[in-house]
Parts: structure tokens; sequence; C-alpha cells
């Protein structure tokens, strides 16, 4: 049944439907979505190579909207992202994250992964206090800050100061930090100088030409020989074929992620995942 707003009625037109797409109206729908909790977090899990085992989980966020069904974080993540709800949005995507995974320690213990790796938007890190909200929900949950991994963009972190501050302060906590797509922005080895690291995640699209001797595998070897140079562990992203993690393995790489391994799905059946590793 529709919900009685008091607006009028619209009719269908392409030109309405264009702009019911637009970053606004997702933007505008956003706030009655957290509210009614129309946001759900899957997991996609991270694994190791050399022991078989599930090494971390990727947080991502979905939408489930009630009309016009799942909708993209790579719709909605800008938009948040401008209209600011992405700093509440962010806060409870970590809290739902952190709260998962001490359940999964309780419950699971070694047999289940060892970290959750969570995506913190430029917004949330440069805004001050950040990593107070971040040690808050770690004390909430009772999961100690060595489980948990900050995934952070490139450009996040070079919009400016606040964020470099923020990194350092979550290594104090002793939380990891990522860098995500690692390779695709403008300054990626320049900041490996002056931000606190422990983890590339080195992009899709060098992933997705690795079997085919070109450039792609060129760059993602050198990534490795960096990683390894500044003692920092390697994350492939987007690995869909066991030919391309076969590539991988070959060049160093222990930690993969991505379709070949698993989707990213509410509740990860980690024994599942331990099976195609040892297939490998
Ligand atoms: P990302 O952080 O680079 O996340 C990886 C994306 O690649 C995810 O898409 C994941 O589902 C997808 N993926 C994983 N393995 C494969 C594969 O083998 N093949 C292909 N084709 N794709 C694969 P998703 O969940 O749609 O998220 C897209 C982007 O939206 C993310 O890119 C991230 O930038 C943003 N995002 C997602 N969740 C969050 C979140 O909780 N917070 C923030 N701030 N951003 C998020
Ligand atoms: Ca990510
Ligand atoms: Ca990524
Ligand atoms: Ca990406």
């Amino acid at each position: 049944a529709a919900k009685q707003t008091g607006e009028p009625v619209r009719v269908w037109s392409p030109e309405l439907d264009e702009h019911a797409s637009s970053h606004a109206q997702l933007g505008a729908e956003m706030r009655t979505a957290l509210d009614t909790g129309q946001f759900r977090v899957v997991y996609q899990p991270i694994v190791d190579l050399e022991t078989g085992s599930v090494a971390a989980v990727e947080a991502l966020v979905r939408w489930e909207h009630p009309e016009r069904g799942l909708v993209s974080p790579v719709q909605f993540v800008p938009a948040a992202e401008q209209n600011g709800l992405i700093v509440e949005l962010g806060e409870w995507i970590l809290r739902t994250s952190v709260e998962q995974m001490a359940r999964w320690r309780a419950e699971l213990g070694d047999a289940g992964p060892g970290r959750v790796s969570v995506n913190v938007s430029a917004r949330q890190l440069n805004r001050p206090g950040f990593a107070a909200t971040v040690a808050a929900a770690l004390a909430d949950s009772g999961l100690p800050a060595r489980h948990l991994t900050a995934e952070v963009t490139e450009t996040a972190v070079f919009e400016g100061g606040q964020a470099v501050i923020a990194l350092h302060e979550l290594r104090a906590l002793g939380v990891g930090i990522a860098l995500d797509d690692f390779g695709t922005g403008h300054s990626s080895l320049g900041l490996l100088q002056t931000v606190p690291v422990d983890t590339l995640k080195v992009d899709k699209s060098f992933v997705d030409g690795i079997t085919e001797a070109g450039r792609q595998a060129v760059i993602a070897e050198s990534l490795m020989h960096v990683s390894t140079g500044l003692g920092l562990s390697a994350v492939a992203e987007g690995v869909e074929t066991a030919e391309q993690a076969a590539a991988l393995r070959a060049r160093g790489y222990r930690l993969l992620q991505g379709y070949h391994f698993g989707r990213p799905v509410a509740d990860p059946d980690f024994d599942l995942v331990r099976t195609t590793v040892d297939l490998l």
C-alpha cells in the first residue's frame, strides 16, 4: 500500500522517471531509508591461499528499496557523500560490521574470519572525531581493534590533513588500514611515505588481464614488489577465475578476494570458501 504523504499524485513520464533516479531524489529518500531500516550489510570473503582460511571479510552496504528493489552503492554512496548522510550511514555500517565480527569471533573463533574490513568514505575520515567514533563502536561490541581494518581510498586521504591525523589515531588504536583501489589514484606511491598503511588492495583493473602477460600483469607484479619491500600485505581484488588466482599466486599474492571465492552475502559460508581454496 502506498504511503499517504499529502503530496500531489505524480503521473509517470520519462522525464519524471529520469529525475527519480537522480542523486537528489535518492538523497531525499535516504533519510527515510535509514529511519526504516532499509540498509543491509553483506560480507565478502578475503582468502589466504597459504592457510586456506578466510583471512578477512569486506563489509559492503546494500539498500533494499521498497519500490526500486536493490539499489547499488555505486549509485547511492556518492549521493550520501554529497548530502552528508554518509556520516550517519557510515557509522551504522561500522557498528553493524563490528557487532557481526564480534559474533563470529564468539561463535566460530579461529574458524571464522580474522578481520572485518569496513569502507570509510572521505567525508567520514575528514570529520574530526572519526577515530573516537571507531573506538566507541569497538568498546560497545567488545571487539578488539586488531579484528578491524578501515578501507580508505587514495582520494579520501589526499583531500586534507584531517584524514591523515585520523589514520594515525586509528593506527594508535590498533585498527588496520588498507588503501583501497590501489594503483588507480593520483599519488599512490607518494602516499605510502606519509600515511600509516598496512594493506594495499590492488584494484581489479590490474587483475582482469593478469593471465595475458601484458601491461596489467607487469603492474600487478610491480605492486607486489612494492608491498613486499615496504612490509605491507597485498590483497588482489576482483578475482573471478581459477586461472587469475593461479597467476596471482605465481606472482606472490596470497590474499585474494573475488567472485571466484565468494560473492558478498549476508552470512558467508566459511567452510564452503575453504573448500574452494583447497581446490586451487
Ligand atoms: P569497493 O570498495 O572497491 O568494493 C569492491 C566492489 O567489487 C564491491 O562492489 C564488490 O561486490 C565487487 N566485487 C567483488 N568481487 C568482485 C569480482 O570478482 N568481480 C566483480 N565484477 N566485482 C567484484 P559493491 O558492493 O557494488 O560496491 C561498490 C563500491 O561502493 C565499493 O567499491 C565502494 O567504493 C562503495 N561501497 C560499498 N559499500 C560501502 C560502504 O559500506 N561504505 C562506503 N563508504 N562505500 C561503500
Ligand atoms: Ca573496498
Ligand atoms: Ca576496492
Ligand atoms: Ca572499486
